[in-house]
C-alpha cells in the first residue's frame, strides 16, 4: 500500500475544494484516515461562543431568507447540486480517504447529493398545501406552509456529507437556515461541502450571510444545538444511545426532531428465492461499506430447504471477498472506522461464539503498511436460536443467519429486535412477498423485495420505527417536517356562522 502521500493527497483534494489551509493544518481535533490509521490533518474545534455566535447569525439570516420567493431558494440549492456534480471525483475520493468507503461508495454519497439537491430543487415549486371543504358558507379553508426556523443537523461518521444534504436542501428551499454538526470523525468532508456551498451561495448572490453554518466538534457541541431555543428543529443521526441522550432534552424544550438512529436490519429468504440474486444482494447489503450502513443486512432468516445451498454458496463469498485499500478498484471490503469499532466486532463475536455459533471470517486483516488500520474478514455467523447479541446493532460486518420454517415464524423472528429500519424479503411467491409488506408484516420503515436492506434512493422517505428513532428524512413529503403548519379560514359572505352550529347571538 502507497502510504506516504495520503496527507498529501488529502490536503491537494481540500485545496481543491476551496478550503483554506489553516483550516487542516492547525487545530486540536486530529484526523486519521482508516485507511492507513495515519494522521492526516488537523482541524481548529469551534469554540462554544463561536458555535452561539454561528447559531444567532443563522437566525438572523433565516428572518431574510423566510421572505425569499421558494422558487429563488431552490435556485441556491440547484446551483449547490451543479457544484457537487463538478467536484464529484474530488469529493467522492476524500469521502473515501475520510472514511474508507470503497471509491465507487464516495462517488456515490455525492451522487446522492446531488440527487437530494435536483429533488429539492424541484419541490421548491411545489410546496403545497389542502384547500378543504369548509361546513360554513362562504368561507374557504385551506392550508398555508411556512418557513419554521434554524434546522440543527448532527450526523454520523459513515455519511458523513450526504445526511447534511438530505436536511440542508429541503431546509433551505422550505426557508429555512441550517447548522450543521458532523461527526467529530469526519470533519474534513465536512469543511469541503460547506466551502462548495458557500461557492454555491457567491455565484447566485444575496444569500444572507451565516444561512449554512458549521461547528467542527464532539458530543458537547452537539448538545449545544440541542438546547438551542433557537433550534425548533433538531435532526440527529448516529447510535441509538445518542438518540436516548438527546431526545428527552428536546422533549423538555418542545422542540421537534428528526431521529434517525441505529438499525439491525434482516432478510427473509424464502424456499422460492431466486439464489443468484439473493446472494448478490445478500453480500452488497451485509459486506458493502464493511457492515457500516445503517441500513447494512445484520440478520439472514433463511428457509430450512435452501439453508444448505445458500451458505455454503455464502461461506464461499466470505472467505473468498478482497479486503483491501479501499481506493483499489478491486476491493470490496476497506477498513472499520477505528480500533473501538474493532474491539466492539470481537466483544460481539465473543457473545456469539458463547451463544454456540458457528463463524466464518471475522478475523483482523493486517495489510502492508497499515499496522494501525483496522481491516477484518466479514464474519457469517450461524446461530442455532436468536441470541441477545443479535438483538444489538454491532456497527461491522457481522451477519448473524438463523433458519425457520413457516413465515410466520420468520416475520416474528425479524420483527423480535428493538430497532426497525430495513427489512427484505426474497421471494417469487407473491403471497409472501404481499403478507411481508403488509400490516401484519415488517414492522420497519424500510420493507423490500428481491432487493437488498441496503442502498435507498432519495426520491422515498428515509427512516425507521422502533429504536431507530421514527424520523423521515429525504424524498416523499418528508419536506413537511422542516415547514410550519398554518390552518387559514376564510369568510367572505356577511354572516359569521359558527362551527358545530354552535350560536352565540349578542345584541347590536
Ligand atoms: P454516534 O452516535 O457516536 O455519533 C453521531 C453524532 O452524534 C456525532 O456527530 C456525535 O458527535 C453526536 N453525538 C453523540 N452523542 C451526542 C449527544 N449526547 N448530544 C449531541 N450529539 C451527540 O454515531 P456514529 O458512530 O457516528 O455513527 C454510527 C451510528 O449511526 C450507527 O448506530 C448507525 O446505525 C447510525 N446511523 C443511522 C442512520 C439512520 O439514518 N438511521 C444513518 C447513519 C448512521
Amino acid at each position: 500500500m502507497n502510504t506516504g502521500t495520503l496527507q498529501h493527497e488529502t490536503h491537494t483534494l481540500l485545496a481543491r475544494l476551496g478550503v483554506p489551509e489553516s483550516s487542516y493544518t492547525q487545530g486540536d481535533l486530529v484526523v486519521h484516515s482508516p485507511i492507513t490509521g495515519q494522521e492526516i490533518a488537523r482541524v481548529a474545534v469551534t469554540t462554544e461562543s463561536a458555535a452561539q455566535h454561528a447559531i444567532d447569525a443563522a437566525h438572523h439570516a433565516f428572518l431574510s431568507w423566510r421572505t425569499v420567493p421558494a422558487p429563488r431558494r431552490g435556485e441556491l440549492v440547484r446551483v449547490l447540486g451543479e457544484e457537487l456534480r463538478a467536484e464529484i471525483e474530488t469529493l467522492g475520493r476524500l469521502v473515501t480517504i475520510e472514511t474508507g468507503k470503497l471509491l465507487s461508495e464516495g462517488f456515490g454519497e455525492v451522487q446522492e447529493m446531488i440527487d437530494i439537491c435536483v429533488f429539492a430543487a424541484g419541490l421548491s415549486r411545489q410546496l403545497a398545501g389542502l384547500t378543504i371543504a369548509s361546513e360554513r358558507p362562504h368561507h374557504r379553508m385551506m392550508e398555508t406552509w411556512h418557513p419554521l426556523g434554524v434546522v440543527g443537523v448532527i450526523s454520523a461518521f459513515n455519511f458523513p456529507v450526504a445526511v447534511w444534504s438530505w436536511n440542508a436542501a429541503l431546509a433551505l428551499v422550505c426557508g429555512n437556515a441550517v447548522v450543521w454538526k458532523p461527526s467529530e470523525k469526519t470533519p474534513l468532508t465536512a469543511l469541503a461541502t460547506h466551502a462548495l456551498f458557500e461557492r454555491a451561495a457567491a455565484k447566485v448572490g444575496n444569500i444572507p450571510s451565516g444561512l449554512a453554518a458549521l461547528l467542527i466538534g464532539d458530543a458537547r457541541l452537539g448538545e449545544l444545538l440541542v438546547d438551542a431555543p433557537q433550534i425548533p428543529l433538531l435532526s440527529a443521526t448516529g447510535s441509538t444511545a445518542m438518540g436516548r441522550a438527546v431526545a428527552p432534552r428536546l422533549a423538555k424544550r418542545f422542540a421537534r426532531s428528526i431521529l434517525e438512529l441505529g438499525g439491525n436490519n434482516a432478510a427473509i429468504v424464502c424456499a422460492s428465492a431466486d439464489i443468484d440474486l439473493t446472494l448478490r444482494a445478500v453480500a452488497f447489503s451485509a459486506m458493502g461499506t464493511a457492515g457500516q450502513r445503517c441500513t447494512s443486512l445484520r440478520r439472514l432468516i433463511v428457509h430450512e430447504t435452501i439453508y444448505d445451498d445458500l451458505i455454503t454458496r455464502l461461506k464461499r463469498v466470505y472467505l473468498s471477498v478482497v479486503v483491501n485499500d479501499p481506493r483499489d478498484r478491486n476491493t470490496l471490503v476497506g477498513p472499520l472506522i477505528d480500533a473501538r469499532s474493532f474491539t466492539a466486532m470481537q466483544q460481539a463475536l465473543d457473545q456469539a461464539r458463547s451463544a454456540e455459533a458457528t463463524i466464518t471470517g471475522g478475523e483482523r486483516v493486517i495489510l502492508d503498511g497499515a499496522a494501525t488500520a483496522f481491516y477484518v474478514r466479514p464474519a457469517l455467523v450461524e446461530l442455532p436460536a436468536q441470541a441477545d447479541v443479535v438483538r444489538r446493532e454491532t456497527f461491522a460486518p457481522i451477519l448473524y443467519v438463523l433458519k425457520f420454517r413457516d413465515l410466520n415464524e420468520a416475520i416474528a423472528l425479524q420483527n423480535d429486535v428493538p430497532q426497525g429500519l430495513s427489512s427484505s424479503i426474497f421471494t417469487l411467491n407473491v403471497r409472501e412477498a404481499e403478507r411481508f409488506l403488509s400490516a401484519s408484516g415488517s414492522d420497519c420503515g424500510i420493507a423490500n423485495v428481491n432487493i437488498g436492506t441496503s442502498g435507498a434512493e432519495i426520491g422515498g422517505a428515509f427512516g425507521g420505527e422502533k429504536e431507530t428513532g421514527g424520523g423521515r428524512e429525504s424524498g416523499s413529503d418528508a419536506w413537511k417536517q422542516y415547514m410550519r403548519r398554518a390552518t387559514n379560514t376564510i369568510n367572505y359572505g356577511t354572516d359569521l356562522p359558527l362551527a358545530q352550529g354552535v350560536t352565540f347571538d349578542i345584541e347590536k
